[in-house]
């Protein structure tokens, strides 16, 4: 048997008429950047988030460069957030000239572990960056009442979670920001770079559609120094189809998860672990195991391939060399980074399929 990792190809077909048609009319209209499927997808983003405003943009790390731009993120404020993630989150902070400041992650969820928070606060301390790894919204209320208490921002990474609930509320509309992505193998993924920032703030909604747009409020008229982050039209017809049936293939997640769960019960592998008190839209489902590569071999020698979200925690990167963290601090981050690996995951994964990863993981 040979499984891919995201079936995309399987998702499309399912919805190609619907898809090509919303392209074509795109193509038709010649409204190519900023036409009405953008301003309808934003509309429908904040009915199904409950946000009050959703500013749609270029990329999830042009979500989050804008919220950080519209925090006023300065050269040597600091940032504080989760190694364990893909660079983007860390990387916008560092691109400001601003500081990430790593906090170890928590062993059974993998998200930031909010209670060695407060000792990384110091009188620069501008925001904290929970992301909500593999579509597991991270202990909201914890960070918020931390953010509170010392004044900061909340930005949600919700790159992974969209579609995720906390507490009955949906992931980006669970703090001040939320930042998300539709790159295509996203839990709603489009056909190219896409991403959307949310917020119920109006005054920052205002600014964040400015920045995103060149920093003009009216036509050449520029109040900030922006970006062109711009979502276009093909990208956002796309995302109105997939999201009307986003609710069908949330709960399919879900159940591939937990078939996967039971499967996998009392073998070799660690399964994930959700919190009772949210759920997982599940963009990534990654297991612990000890003997790593030697599995990873194996399963791709009988046709199941497997990928590691994240190999080398941020604070190992050269590109942070600069920031001379120490490894030592982050014990969690170091052994869930060397035993985590992710195996295929879709709404589109059949039963036999996930039976026959199965018995490739017990070694039958
Ligand atoms: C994918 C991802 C991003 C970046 O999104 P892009 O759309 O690829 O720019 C940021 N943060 C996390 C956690 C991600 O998984």
């Amino acid at each position: 048997m040979k499984i891919n990792f995201i079936d995309l190809q399987a998702q499309y077909r399912k919805y190609q008429g619907e898809i090509d048609e919303a392209i074509h009319a795109v193509l038709e209209s010649s409204q190519y950047i900023m036409g009405k499927d953008v301003t309808q997808l934003e509309a429908e983003m904040c009915a199904y988030t409950g946000a009050k405003h959703c500013i749609s943009c270029s990329s999830g790390t042009d979500a989050l460069l804008l919220a950080l731009m519209a925090c006023d993120i300065k050269p040597g404020d600091e940032v504080i957030t989760t190694p364990f993630t893909f660079i983007a989150t860390a990387e916008m902070i560092a691109f400001l000239g601003a500081v990430p400041v790593f906090v170890d992650i928590d062993e059974t969820s993998y998200n930031i572990d909010p209670r060695l928070i407060e000792q990384k606060i110091t009188p620069k301390t501008r925001a904290i960056i929970p992301v909500a790894l593999y579509g597991q919204p991270a202990d909201m209320d914890e960070i918020n009442a931390i953010a509170s208490r010392h004044n900061l921002t909340v930005i949600e990474d919700a790159a992974q979670s969209f579609g995720s609930e906390y507490k009955g509320k949906k992931s980006c509309n669970l703090s001040r920001i939320g930042c998300t992505s539709f790159f295509p193998s996203k839990p709603l993924g489009c056909y190219g770079d896409g991403g959307a920032v949310y917020t119920s703030d109006d005054e920052l909604a205002g600014k964040l559609r400015q920045l995103m747009n060149h920093g003009q409020g009216e036509r050449y008229k520029h109040k900030y120094i922006g970006i062109n982050g711009r979502l276009d039209s093909i990208q956002a017809a796309i995302l109105r189809v997939k999201l009307k049936y986003f609710d069908e293939e949330v709960p399919v997640r879900a159940a591939v998860a937990s078939r996967y769960n039971e499967l996998l019960a009392g073998g070799e592998v660690v399964t994930p672990f959700v919190k009772p008190d949210r759920t997982s839209v599940y963009a990534q489902y990654s297991v612990r195991v000890k003997n790593r590569d030697a599995l990873a071999k194996r399963l791709n020698e009988q046709g199941v391939p497997t990928a590691v979200h994240y190999p080398i925690p941020l604070y190992r990167q050269e590109a942070f060399a600069g920031l001379s963290y120490d490894a030592a601090e982050f014990p969690v981050a170091e052994r869930v980074s060397s035993e985590i690996m992710s195996l295929p995951m879709s709404a589109f994964l059949t039963v036999e399929q996930q039976k026959y990863i199965a018995e490739a993981i017990h070694g039958k």
